[in-house]
């Protein structure tokens, strides 16, 4: 910890991803390589923000990251609050920010923000914007009015709500988006601003099992249902699919799906990526309708892949009797 008397404490730590990458040689492509107090080398500012208190818990890309691997990082996290840290920023891989801020939020108890960030350019590459997230990251970290608002996602100048925000593009700057929403606020001139006060928000207690394995496929045109029917007989708890248009399947996969809900939670989310589900709508066989009479449960506006992680922790904190209350209209 580095003293700075009068300043707020700011635990931070990296996982891994392309802010953290580097190329060891020309042509052999970034790999994760600078640990936390490297990143931080190119954001002198925040040592006269905060005291800081800097740590590397992993160095991995996104994609390998794991619930369980999120559930040591939580317990860090906090623990930094619980001693002091005005708030907590973690820096990892873009590629699933969007669902490991979700997960993580389920799980934060407290007013104190945690911030997750990352970069789309590597620090090998001209222009890379992780320095410039992380110093907006402890910007809005310390920020007033980031308190009580959960897991918040800053890249780009803007923060996003950890249940809304998405990747939308593979490459680009602006990747992330809150489709349908728009971002919970901005960072102007190094100030964060809201549009909204916080909402109200309901946490989950730390799971008890960790071994339920929750499984999501996508409906796409002319499928046929053989990965569908293998979903309990491979041993799955629980089945998100990412359906048609506003929560849609063809009428064989509704055959099968009829016979799957008496034995695990099902969810219907939307594939399109932007907007909820319908519920009263469509009444063909594979509808909302006929899906909601089997016993399926309709995602509203939560995306298919929220949807895994949500259910994934009822079932570990045995609340999947909760689901409808948990899935936003
Ligand atoms: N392309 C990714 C990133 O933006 C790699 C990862 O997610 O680790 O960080």
């Amino acid at each position: 910890m580095i003293e700075h008397s009068g300043l707020p404490r700011l635990s931070i730590a990296s996982l891994g991803g392309t802010v953290s990458m580097q190329a060891a040689a020309v042509g052999c492509g970034v790999t994760p390589t600078l640990d936390c107090e490297q990143q931080l080398l190119q954001v002198p500012q925040l040592r006269e923000m905060a005291q800081l208190n800097v740590t590397s818990l992993c160095l991995v890309p996104s994609a390998s990251l794991s619930f369980r691997a999120l559930l040591d990082v939580l317990a860090w996290a906090r623990c930094e609050v619980e001693r002091g840290a005005r708030a907590v920023i973690l820096t990892q891989g873009t590629d699933s920010l969007e669902e490991t801020a979700y997960f993580l939020d389920l799980l934060w108890p407290f007013d104190a923000p945690l911030v997750m960030t990352g970069a789309m350019r590597s620090a090998s590459q001209p222009g890379n914007d992780g320095p410039a997230n992380l110093l907006a990251a402890a910007q809005v970290a310390l920020a007033q009015g980031s308190s009580g608002r959960g897991v918040l996602v800053v890249m780009n100048d803007q923060v996003h709500c950890a249940a809304r925000v998405r990747k939308t593009a593979s490459l680009a700057m602006a990747a992330f988006e809150s489709p349908g929403f728009g971002p919970l606020g901005e960072v102007v001139e190094g100030v964060a601003t809201y549009r909204h006060p916080p909402d109200r928000r309901e946490v989950l207690p730390l799971p008890g099992r960790t071994d339920q394995r929750v499984a999501l496929l996508e409906a796409c045109l002319d499928a046929d249902t053989a990965l569908l029917q293998a979903v309990p007989t491979l041993g799955y708890d629980g089945l998100v699919i990412a359906g048609f248009g506003a929560g849609h399947v063809s009428g064989s996969w509704s055959d099968v799906l009829e016979h799957m809900t008496p034995t695990m939670p099902v969810i219907i989310a939307t594939r399109t990526g932007k907007g909820p589900t319908a519920g009263a709508t469509y009444g063909f066989s594979g509808s909302e309708i006929d899906l909601q009479k089997k016993g399926v449960h309709m995602a509203g506006q939560l995306c298919p892949r929220k949807c895994r992680i949500l259910l994934w922790l009822l079932i570990g904190t045995d609340r999947q009797h909760e689901l409808p209350r948990w899935l936003p209209s």
